[in-house]
C-alpha cells in the first residue's frame, strides 16, 4: 500500500495566492501541504510589478469603486507584515519603495483625473509641491517637466523576496509534483516524482490556487486577460522610478516600476495602457510604441542607447460577464474543493482570509501534523524574474 498523509488542506499552485494561504493556515494551526508543478511564482506572480495598490488607480474616473474599497487596507496590512507585526512574518522580505507616485502630463484631462482621484483618496494621495525638489523622483526632476506629481500610499514590493521568505519559512510543507494533479472522487490526490514512492494525500479540503492552471472545474471558470509588458535597461535610464502616468482614460497611460537584474543593472518595467493596448502589437511594434511613449513623456532623456525587451503574459482571474477585471478576490466551492484567484497580488491576504472562512463553515478542525516523512521529497525552486530570463531578447 502507498503511504498516505491525512491533512486539513491540500493547496495546488504556489504563486502568491497559494503561498500566502499556506502561511496563514500554518499560523492558525491547520496542516496544509502546497503542491507546485513548476517553480514557485512561475505564473503571474514573478511577473507582477509588485505594487500594493491602495485603490488610487481605480478612482481615476472620479468615483470610488468596489475595487478601490477592497484595496484600501492593503498597504497597511503588507507594511505590518514586513515589520513582523502582521498575520505573516515578512521581515526577510523588502520593499523597493515606500511610495509609488502618480504624475500628470500638461493635458487638462490628465490633470482633471488626478484632481478627482486626489479628492476621493484624500488620505492616500498627496500632491507634491513643485518647489520640494528632493521629493520629486529624479526622472521627473527637470525644468521641462510641466505636470503635477502626487505621492500615493502604495509601496512596491521586491516580489522575489516575498516568495523566498514564504518558501523558506514553510519549506517542509511545499512539495514539487512531477505529474498532473488528479483529484479522485474520494477526495484523494497522488504525489508523483521520478524515483520517489507514490504518496497518497487525503485532505479534508483541496484548494486550487494555480492561476491559469485552475482549469477543468466547470463550477469555477476563469478568464485570461493578456498584457504585452516591456522592459528597458541602459545607463541612460534617469534613476529608479515608481509611478503611474495619467492620460485621458481611467487606466494609467504608463506604469513604471524599477528593479535590478542579477548583474545589478537598473531595469524599468513598463505596464499600464502601453501593455494593455500592446497585445495587438508584435514585439518590434511594441518596442517602437514604448520608445514613442517614453520620448513623449520624458523628452529630456536620450532614449536611443536604451535596450528593450518584451513578453506577453495572461492575467488569470474568475470569469466576468463582459470580461472586465473582478473587483475583489474570487472564491468558488464545490463540496470540499475550492478554486480561487486573488485578482491582484496585493489582495492575496484577503483571499486567504476568505478561504479560511470557508474552512470554518465546512467544520474543518485545525490539526497540525509532522511532515518529516516527506523530508526527502523534491522541493520547487523559485521562478526567475523576466529581466533575468536567458530566453529574453534585448534590442
Ligand atoms: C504583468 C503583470 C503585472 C502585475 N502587477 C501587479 C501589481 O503590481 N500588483 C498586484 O497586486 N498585482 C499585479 N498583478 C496581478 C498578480 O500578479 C496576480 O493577481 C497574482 O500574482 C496571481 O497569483 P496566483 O498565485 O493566483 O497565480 P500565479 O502567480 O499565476 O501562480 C500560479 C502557480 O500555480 C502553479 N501551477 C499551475 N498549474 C499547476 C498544476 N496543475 N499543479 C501545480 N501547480 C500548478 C504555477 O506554476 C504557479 O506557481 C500583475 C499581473 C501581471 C501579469
Amino acid at each position: 500500500m502507498n503511504p498516505t498523509f491525512n491533512i486539513n488542506v491540500a493547496i495546488i499552485g504556489g504563486g502568491i495566492a497559494g503561498l500566502w494561504l499556506l502561511a496563514r493556515l500554518h499560523e492558525r494551526g491547520y496542516s496544509a501541504l502546497l503542491i507546485e508543478g513548476d517553480r514557485l511564482g512561475a505564473g503571474q506572480t514573478i511577473c507582477a510589478q509588485g505594487i500594493i495598490h491602495s485603490g488610487a488607480k481605480y478612482t481615476l474616473h472620479g468615483q470610488s469603486s468596489e475595487s478601490a474599497e477592497a484595496m484600501a487596507g492593503m498597504p497597511a496590512l503588507w507594511r505590518r507584515c514586513l515589520k513582523g507585526e502582521g498575520e505573516i512574518d515578512l521581515r526577510n522580505a523588502w520593499m523597493l519603495t515606500e511610495h509609488q507616485h502618480l504624475w500628470t502630463t500638461r493635458a487638462p484631462v490628465s490633470r482633471l483625473a488626478a484632481f478627482f482621484a486626489s479628492k476621493l483618496m484624500r488620505s492616500r494621495m498627496e500632491k507634491i509641491a513643485a518647489q520640494k525638489t528632493d521629493e520629486i523622483p529624479p526622472a521627473l526632476r527637470h525644468p521641462k517637466f510641466d505636470g503635477v506629481i502626487y505621492r500615493l500610499d502604495e509601496p512596491v514590493l521586491n516580489v522575489a523576496s516575498v516568495l523566498n521568505t514564504l518558501a523558506k519559512r514553510y519549506h517542509p510543507a511545499i512539495v514539487l509534483n512531477g505529474g498532473p494533479v488528479v483529484l479522485k472522487a474520494d477526495g484523494t490526490l497522488t504525489l508523483h516524482y521520478p524515483q520517489q514512492p507514490l504518496w497518497i494525500i487525503r485532505p479534508s479540503v483541496t484548494v486550487f490556487t494555480a492561476g491559469a492552471g485552475n482549469t477543468g472545474l466547470p463550477w469555477a471558470t476563469l478568464q485570461l486577460r493578456p498584457l504585452h509588458m516591456v522592459m528597458a535597461r541602459g545607463v541612460n535610464l534617469p534613476g529608479p522610478l515608481y509611478a503611474h502616468c495619467l492620460g485621458a482614460s481611467d487606466l494609467p497611460r504608463l506604469t513604471v516600476t524599477s528593479h535590478y537584474d542579477a548583474g545589478g543593472r537598473l531595469i524599468w518595467y513598463l505596464g499600464g495602457a502601453l501593455a494593455e493596448e500592446g497585445v495587438n502589437r508584435d514585439r518590434p511594434a511594441q518596442i517602437r510604441a514604448a520608445r514613442r511613449e517614453l520620448q513623449a513623456l520624458l523628452p529630456w532623456v536620450d532614449w536611443n542607447p536604451v535596450e528593450f525587451a518584451t513578453f506577453t503574459i495572461q492575467r488569470a482571474e474568475a470569469h466576468q460577464h463582459g470580461g472586465g477585471r473582478p473587483a475583489a478576490p474570487s472564491v468558488f466551492r464545490d463540496g470540499r474543493v475550492i478554486a480561487a484567484w486573488p485578482t491582484k497580488l496585493a489582495m492575496a491576504p484577503l483571499l486567504a482570509e476568505q478561504i479560511e472562512e470557508v474552512l470554518r463553515t465546512l467544520g474543518v478542525q485545525p490539526r497540525l501534523i509532522g511532515l518529516d516523512p516527506l523530508a526527502a521529497w523534491p522541493r520547487p525552486e523559485l521562478a526567475v524574474y523576466p529581466w533575468d530570463r536567458e530566453d529574453m531578447e534585448w534590442s
